[in-house]
């Protein structure tokens, strides 16, 4: 069971990395990629807790948003911690997401609605990057709506009147990024439309051509059109196919392990990494 791309407290996940990696453990995973918003902070203490079989994927999936202002996000894995230049984009981008998260408290408030940013920041963990879904939380605890869900089936959505956006690298820029820091990079759930405007096929020849691996192609947020559309598009394009859970711990309906990638398309991804990073105990 080879499961690439979750969530812990160190963003928007509800588990903790040692609560994730357990919980990969009891359920007999193979293999875990950790992959929090914008950051490495759970890559420690993920790899502490590791034990037994498990092989662990440190990563992070990164917010860009291109020329025309479509959000899309990457998926980053085993790529260098100490490459300074990626550490200062990720920093970047949390760091815009603060100013970001203001306004979007100021529209609501415009709007009459009581919420504060101590109200967002008491919900969110310490050390996480702040993200819609500690706004989707203070929310809750005040009462205005009754979860996550709700809140981006409405007023969190992209669509949204409240919605802002931040400043984030383009999706060109995050792939050359990671390959630069000896990463392998992977399109996160691309087709997922629910979310907002997405990506064309023919958006995809300038990632490839920025150093594109792989297509997270088995995702909940994927009908079974959009995901033989996307095999297809791997297929003819010679990239990587994934599948995973982006599991958010109660944060979100998804289960850990709900998609899978299968071992030799896992093998076929790792081997374009410039070293062997999977971490083993
Ligand atoms: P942000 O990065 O601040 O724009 O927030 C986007 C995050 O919200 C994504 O990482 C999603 O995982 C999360 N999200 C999107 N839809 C939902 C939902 N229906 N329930 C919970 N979380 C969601
Ligand atoms: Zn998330
Ligand atoms: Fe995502
Ligand atoms: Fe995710």
């Amino acid at each position: 069971m080879i499961d690439l791309h979750t969530h812990t407290n160190k963003s928007d996940g509800t588990d903790s990395p040692r609560e994730l990696v357990n919980k990969a453990i009891a359920m007999g995973l193979t293999v875990l990629g950790i992959s929090d918003h914008d950051t490495t902070a759970g890559w420690e203490e993920a790899a502490q807790t590791l034990r037994g079989g498990l092989h662990l994927v440190l990563g992070s999936e990164i917010s860009c948003l291109t020329h025309d202002g479509i959000s899309v996000h990457m998926l980053g894995l085993l790529f260098d911690q100490e490459h300074q230049q990626m550490q200062i984009m990720l920093e970047e981008t949390r760091d815009g997401r603060l100013p970001r998260m203001r306004k979007m408290i100021e529209k609501m408030r415009a709007a009459g609605i009581d919420i504060s940013m101590q109200d967002v920041e008491a919900a969110r963990p310490e050390g996480a990057t702040l993200g819609r879904p500690h706004l989707a939380d203070a929310l809750v605890n005040k009462g205005v709506i009754s979860s996550r869900d709700q809140a981006f089936q409405g007023m969190l959505n992209n669509d949204s009147e409240f919605y802002v956006s931040h400043a984030a690298p383009t999706p060109a820029e995050a792939i050359a990024m990671i390959r630069s820091a000896g990463g392998v990079a992977v399109i996160a759930h691309p087709f997922a439309s629910l979310r907002g405007q997405i990506l064309q096929a023919s958006d995809f020849q300038e990632l490839i051509d920025a150093g594109l691996n792989g297509i997270e192609v088995d995702h909940r947020d994927h009908n079974p059109d959009e995901r033989q559309m996307l095999r297809k598009l791997a297929r003819d394009l010679d990239l990587v196919v994934t599948g995973s859970s982006d599991y958010h711990g109660t944060g979100k309906l998804n289960a850990l392990a709900e998609f899978q990638t299968s071992p030799a398309e896992w093998e076929k991804l790792e081997s374009q990494a410039d070293k062997r990073r999977v971490v083993k105990k």
